[in-house]
Order: structure tokens, then C-alpha cells, then sequence
């Protein structure tokens, strides 16, 4: 084993659970913090879901055992995010399937006005893909094969610390002694047992393209969200195809079999599944995923592709920003400067509350009944068309003299100790 010094290597590493599929939805964040490639600090915070929004899936309940009970006398996002700033300051983030705990991040932080996180996402399930030749790449398994100690399985603050553990070991293997110099050793192709295949998690160069492209996938055992029917018009929707069996062309097997906390080394598999993971050790690339570990990946796809659609339709639709925002930005008073409330009624939609249904001033998408969306008072469909409404306003603003009260700030608690 090399020993490059792991001295520079710093970062913020993160995981979320939530009440249901929509990424607002947060009910808990777990983060740990590295110094000098090592962990140093880490916090876990239970979350309740925004209000009017907070119905647990009983999937998600049995995933990570979160209840309602449980989240009911905790604090909101808006209030738990100044703690997550404080704790990790300007760190680049690191997480396991990073464009779901990204999204995660956005959506709901949209919801609260509050100003996204800047920072670089690495994410080491995709840098596991690279690097390493595995079966399945679900955080367990990777973090086995690493020689990692075992850690519960689908709690945040434990998942966050198993993807710290995994990006210092995958620097330390690599040779890279910063998250950058990590970056760059997957960049290039030099790096010894590169695999030579596309990576379905990597979704960050979407637009028009189609995510399973390529992809022959394999539903084995009893899936529990959808029907195998569906699942397999799923696929093809997004642009792979659905096999029955598998051959020495599938590359992703699906299984329902697994409980999601019990997924790991060790356990026993269908024959199926021992078919797939003996054809990965023979080299064939074949990938087996957990049903959850699906279709978080293929949620973070449909949101990417949505968001690819809403700014299309966005880009057709000139001067869409409504003539009112500027006109309540005149007249509207901050309670003792406070910025949020300032910001609300400016942005105000005069109808109020939606009614489900209607446009989105941005991009003119149907407002999706019971969407944590349709409750705010702004008529936009998503986090996205949120953001690009407030920069349009300050723009606006801006240009018309019209003053703001300052933005607020975050502190950067953990770094000025
Ligand atoms: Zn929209």
C-alpha cells in the first residue's frame, strides 16, 4: 500500500434520509467531518418535513425507521440547514450516490428560500464504479471490499461516516492526496483496472440524453414499489431494455429480494444473484442493485430530465417574470429586517395558494397537486423554477433601484473555532 500523505485531504461527507419519494421530504442528515484525511467530528439531526408535506411512505419507514412520532417535536430544514453550514463551512461535499443526497439538499432548501451550498459533490459511489470491479456497489458491499468495519445500514450519520471512510481509503489507494488529486486519478484513463463502461449514477451531463441507455436490465424477485410490468416499461422509457433472464449481456440486475438493511456481504443470495455476481467475477461488467438503490437513481434521473424540460420550456417563454414581483418588492416591509418574510411577500402569486393544476410562472408545467410546491404562495412547479424566479426578481430589482434587505449569511462555525 502506498503512503502518500493524506495532509490536504479535507471535506464534509453526507447522507439523507426522507419521509417519501419526493426530495423535499427530508427527516434526517447525518455529516462527518475530515481532516487531514481523517474524521474529526460528525452530527446527526433528525428533521420534520415541511409542513403539509410530510407523509411518511411506509417504504421509507421500514427503510430507515423513521416515524412521524419521531420528527414531530424536531426542528424544520430551514432551521437545521444554519447548523449543517456551520458544521461543514466551505467543504466540498462527499456522499454515496451524491445526485440523490444533492438533490436532497436543493429541493428542500428551495422550499425555505435558503441560498444552496456551494462546494464540489464527489461522489463515491460513482468514483467505486471506477475504481474497483464489484458485483454491486451498494455502500455496504464497497465498503467490505475496502476493508471497512461495518456500520448500520441506511442512518444517515452512519452512511455519511462509511462514505467518508470509503473516499480516504479510495484516495489512499489511488495515490491522490486531496479529493482533487482523486478527481483528477479518475479523470485519466492511466489509472490501473479503470473499467471501460459507462456509469448509470453519473447524470450531472444529462439533457436530452437517454439514462439506461445501454443498459440490459434484470428484474429478480419480488419488487416492492412497482410491478415487475411497469418496472420494465420503466427501463425502456428511459432508453434501456428488460430482459428476463440473465445472460452474458445484462448489466443490471434489479432485486426485490433483499430487505434494504440486510443487503450485505454475507447474505444469502438467489441463484439468480449468484449466477450475476459469478459472472462479475469473471469479468463480465453485470451490476446487481437493490430496488431502492433503482429507483433513487432513476428518481434523480426523471428529476435531472424534468429539469432539462422545464428550463427548454423556459427558454421559449420571454419576459415570463410577472410584472408583480416588482410591484410588491416596492411595498414590502420587513418585520424587524427579516429577510424571508420580505422575500415572501414580494414573491407572492396574488392568487395565494395554489390550487394544483395551475401554471408555473416560469415555465408554464402544471403545479402538481399535493407537491410541496402547490402549498407555497408563488405558482412555481419545482426547486428549480423556484431559484430561477428569485434570480430573475433580484435581477429585476436591481435594475429597478428597488432596495432588499441584505441576504442572510451563514456562519462557518466549525472552521473559525
Ligand atoms: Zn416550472
Amino acid at each position: 500500500m502506498s503512503s502518500v500523505s493524506l495532509e490536504d485531504l479535507n471535506f464534509t461527507a453526507i447522507d439523507f434520509e426522507t419521509a417519501n419519494s419526493n426530495r423535499a421530504s427530508v427527516c434526517s442528515v447525518g455529516l462527518v467531518k475530515v481532516r487531514a484525511g481523517q474524521i474529526v467530528d460528525s452530527m446527526h439531526q433528525l428533521v420534520c418535513p415541511p409542513e403539509d408535506f410530510c407523509d411518511f411512505s411506509p417504504r421509507n419507514v421500514e427503510i430507515h425507521g423513521i416515524t412521524p412520532e419521531l420528527v414531530a417535536k424536531t426542528p424544520t430544514w430551514d432551521r437545521v440547514y444554519s447548523l449543517v453550514r456551520a458544521f461543514a463551512g466551505e467543504d466540498d461535499w462527499v456522499a454515496h450516490n451524491a445526485p440523490f443526497d444533492r438533490s436532497v439538499m436543493q429541493e428542500s432548501s428551495s422550499i425555505y428560500d435558503l441560498d444552496w451550498p456551494g462546494g464540489y459533490w464527489f461522489d463515491t459511489l460513482q468514483a467505486s464504479r471506477e475504481l474497483l470491479t464489484l458485483s454491486t456497489y451498494s455502500l455496504p458491499f464497497v465498503a467490505s471490499h475496502l476493508g471497512i468495519e461495518e456500520a448500520r445500514h441506511h442512518h444517515a450519520e452512519q452512511d455519511a461516516l462509511q462514505a467518508a471512510r470509503i473516499a480516504i481509503e479510495l484516495a489512499r489507494r489511488a495515490g491522490a492526496p486531496t479529493l482533487e488529486g482523486l478527481r483528477e486519478a479518475l479523470a485519466s484513463s492511466a489509472l490501473p483496472g479503470r473499467k471501460e463502461r459507462t456509469t448509470p449514477g453519473d447524470f450531472s451531463s444529462l439533457a436530452g440524453i437517454s439514462p439506461l441507455e445501454g443498459e440490459v436490465v434484470v428484474f429478480t424477485g419480488k419488487l416492492q414499489t412497482v410491478t415487475r410490468k411497469e418496472a420494465q416499461s420503466l427501463v425502456v422509457s428511459l432508453g434501456g431494455s428488460a430482459k428476463g433472464s440473465i445472460t452474458k449481456d445484462t448489466t443490471l440486475v434489479v432485486t426485490g429480494d433483499f430487505d434494504p438493511r440486510t443487503f450485505r456481504p454475507g447474505a444469502k443470495l438467489t441463484d439468480k444473484l449468484e449466477k450475476a455476481q459469478r459472472m462479475a467475477e469473471t469479468g463480465i461488467p453485470i451490476e446487481i442493485l437493490t430496488e431502492v438503490d433503482f429507483l433513487e437513481r432513476i428518481q434523480v434521473t426523471r428529476d435531472a430530465l424534468e429539469a432539462a424540460t422545464r428550463a427548454q420550456r423556459a427558454s421559449t417563454r420571454q419576459n415570463w417574470l410577472p410584472q408583480y414581483v416588482s410591484e410588491q418588492a416596492r411595498n414590502s416591509i420587513a418585520p424587524e429586517g427579516d429577510y424571508w418574510s420580505w422575500l415572501r411577500n414580494a414573491l407572492r402569486h396574488p392568487n395565494g395558494t395554489s390550487a394544483g393544476g395551475d401554471s408555473c410562472v416560469r415555465c408554464g408545467s402544471s403545479i402538481e397537486s399535493k407537491s410541496p410546491w402547490q402549498y407555497r404562495e408563488r405558482h412555481v412547479c419545482s426547486g428549480d423554477c423556484n431559484e430561477a424566479l428569485k434570480r430573475a426578481a433580484k435581477r429585476a430589482w436591481k435594475s429597478q433601484g428597488i432596495s432588499t434587505p441584505p441576504s442572510p449569511t451563514y456562519d462557518s462555525g466549525w472552521n473559525a473555532k
